[in-house]
C-alpha cells in the first residue's frame, strides 16, 4: 500500500539545511500532529547539555596534539541519556547535537528507559597508532566524567570506535571512580562484561526491518536485488546476514568505490578481505564510484554509511522500490519526499538503525544484575522490539497519513513528551 506524504510542508524544506536543523523541521512537524504543548518543541529543539572538551594527547613522535571532543544529552526525562562516541575528522558541535535528538527518538521507538545522548571527537583515527588512540579515548573519559555514569549517560560504539576504545574507556572510568563500572558504556568486549549479539546487533536490526518492508512491498528476500553503501561494522555483517537469507548482494561500496556485479558479489571473499575501517573495494581495478552504485538496478538499497547521500540530485534516479536506512541521516527531506512520491517505501534511520542501542540496552541490564544471557535470548528479544517497532511506525504512518520518517518521530517522541509533561517541565 503505497503512503501519501503531505506532511511537511514543501516550503519548510531547504535542501541546504544542515542536519540539526533538519531534525528540528521533523521534530517540529511531528509534535504539531500529536497537538503537543507549545513549550515542548521549545525544550526538545536543542539538547539539555552540551559539554565541548579539549583533550591535549601525546603523539608517538613526541608532540602533543590537542583534540575537540563533545558529548551532548538530548533530554532526560525518561531516564538516562544512551548514544555512541564517533571519532571522525568531519564531528561537529550540530552534527553531535542532531545525532543526541537521534537517539532519544530511537530509544522512544524501542520503548527503552533512557534519553538521547552522543558523542564525538574531531580526529582521523585511521593516520593514528594504536597507543594515540589509547591515550585520546582515555583523556575523553577524564574530560567528560562528571556528565556521564551508569545512571547519568552510558556511551557506546559509533563511527570509526570498537570495543577495544569502549575497554580502555570503561577502564579509565572505573579508575577514576575506583570501582568497576561495567554498566558506564555498552558495546565492550565479552570478557568485560559486553553482550552476546551486540557487535552485530545494528545490522540483524536492519535485517529484520528490511523483512517486514519486504513482506509489505510482496518482495520476496530471497532472490532479491540487494546493493549496500558502506562496509563497515553495519554494512559487512548486513552483507552477509541478507546473503545468507537468500538475497542477491550485487553492489557494496567503501570509502573508496563501489563493486557492482548483477550476478551477485563474494560476500565471503569480501568479509575476509576487508580491513577494520570496512575498505575493501581498493583491491579491485573495476569499481564504480559511490554515485554510481546508488542509481544502479536493484530492489532494496540500504546507505550504511555518512549522512546526506540521497538528495534531491539523485533521489529521481533511484531504482530502488524499498530504501532501508542503515546509517545515521542518509537521505535529505527533499530526497525522502522525492522517493516517498514515487512510491518507495523508506525505512528510517531511526528505525533501522536501532538495533545497537536495543542490544546496548540488554547489554547494560546484564550488567546491571551480573547476570549473562545467551546470543538465542538476545536474537529472539531484539526480533520482537524491532518488529512491533516497524509495525507501529507504519501502522502510524497510515493513519496520520504521512511518510515514515514523520511516522517515526511520531512514535519515537511519545514516550518523552509524556515524560516531560508528567515531570511538569513544559
Ligand atoms: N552508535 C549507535 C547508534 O547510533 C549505538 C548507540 C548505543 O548503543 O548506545 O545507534
Amino acid at each position: 500500500m503505497a503512503v501519501e506524504t503531505r506532511s511537511i510542508e514543501k516550503q519548510d524544506i531547504k535542501e541546504n539545511m544542515n542536519v540539526l536543523e533538519r531534525t528540528q523541521q521533523v521534530i517540529k512537524t511531528a509534535l504539531q500532529k500529536m497537538r503537543s504543548n507549545e513549550n515542548t518543541y521549545e525544550l526538545l529543539k536543542e539538547p539539555l547539555r552540551l559539554l565541548t572538551v579539549r583533550i591535549p594527547v601525546k603523539m608517538d613522535d613526541g608532540s602533543v596534539k590537542v583534540f575537540t571532543g563533545y558529548r551532548a544529552q538530548h533530554n532526560d526525562a525518561v531516564g538516562p541519556t544512551k548514544g555512541g562516541i564517533r571519532f571522525h575528522p568531519d564531528v561537529t558541535e550540530e552534527e553531535v547535537k542532531a545525532l543526541s535528538m537521534w537517539m532519544s527518538i530511537k530509544c522512544g521507538i524501542t520503548g527503552l528507559p533512557y534519553g538521547g545522548g552522543k558523542g564525538g571527537i574531531q580526529c582521523d583515527p585511521r593516520e593514528m597508532s594504536f597507543s594515540e588512540l589509547e591515550r585520546l579515548s582515555r583523556g575523553y573519559v577524564r574530560a567528560i566524567s562528571q556528565i556521564v555514569g551508569p545512571t547519568k549517560d552510558i556511551p557506546a560504539p559509533d563511527v570509526f570506535t570498537n570495543s577495544q576504545i569502549m575497554a580502555w574507556m570503561m577502564d579509565e572510568y572505573s579508575r577514576l571512580r575506583e570501582f568497576d563500572s561495567p554498566g558506564f558504556i555498552t558495546g565492550k568486549p565479552m570478557v568485560l562484561g559486553g553482550s552476546q549479539g551486540r557487535e552485530s546487533s545494528t545490522a540483524l536490526g536492519v535485517t529484520i526491518v528490511t523483512k517486514e518492508a519486504a513482506k509489505l512491498k510482496n518482495i520476496p528476500l530471497a532472490g532479491a536485488k540487494v546493493i549496500i553503501q558502506g562496509f563497515g561494522n553495519a554494512g559487512s555483517f548486513l552483507a552477509k546476514f541478507l546473503h545468507d537469507a537468500g538475497a542477491k548482494v550485487i553492489g557494496i561500496s567503501d570509502a573508496f568505490g563501489a563493486l557492482y556485479d548483477p550476478q551477485g558479489l563474494d560476500i565471503n571473499y569480501l568479509l575476509e578481505n576487508r580491513d577494520s575501517f570496512g575498505s575493501v573495494t581498493h583491491l579491485f581495478t573495476k569499481r564504480l564510484t559511490n554515485e554510481e552504485l546508488l542509481v544502479k538496478d536493484c530492489d532494496i538499497l540500504i546507505p550504511a554509511a555518512i549522512e546526506n547521500q540521497i538528495t534531491e540530485k539523485n533521489a529521481g534516479d533511484i531504482k530502488a522500490k524499498i530504501v532501508v536506512e542503515a546509517a545515521n541521516g542518509p537521505t535529505t527531506l527533499k530526497a525522502t519526499q522525492i522517493l516517498t512520491d514515487k512510491g518507495v517505501l523508506i525505512v528510517p534511520d531511526v528505525l533501522a538503525s536501532a538495533g545497537g542501542v536495543v542490544v546496548s540496552y540488554f547489554e547494560w541490564v546484564q550488567n546491571n544484575q551480573g547476570y549473562y544471557w545467551s546470543a538465542e535470548e538476545v536474537d529472539e528479544k531484539l526480533e520482537i522490539i524491532l518488529t512491533d517497532a516497524f509495525l507501529s511506525v507504519y501502522q502510524t504512518s497510515v493513519q496520520k497519513e504521512v511518510d515514515m520518517r514523520l511516522a517515526a518521530y511520531i512514535v519515537g517522541l511519545k514516550r518523552v513528551v509524556e515524560a516531560v509533561e508528567w515531570r511538569g517541565w513544559v
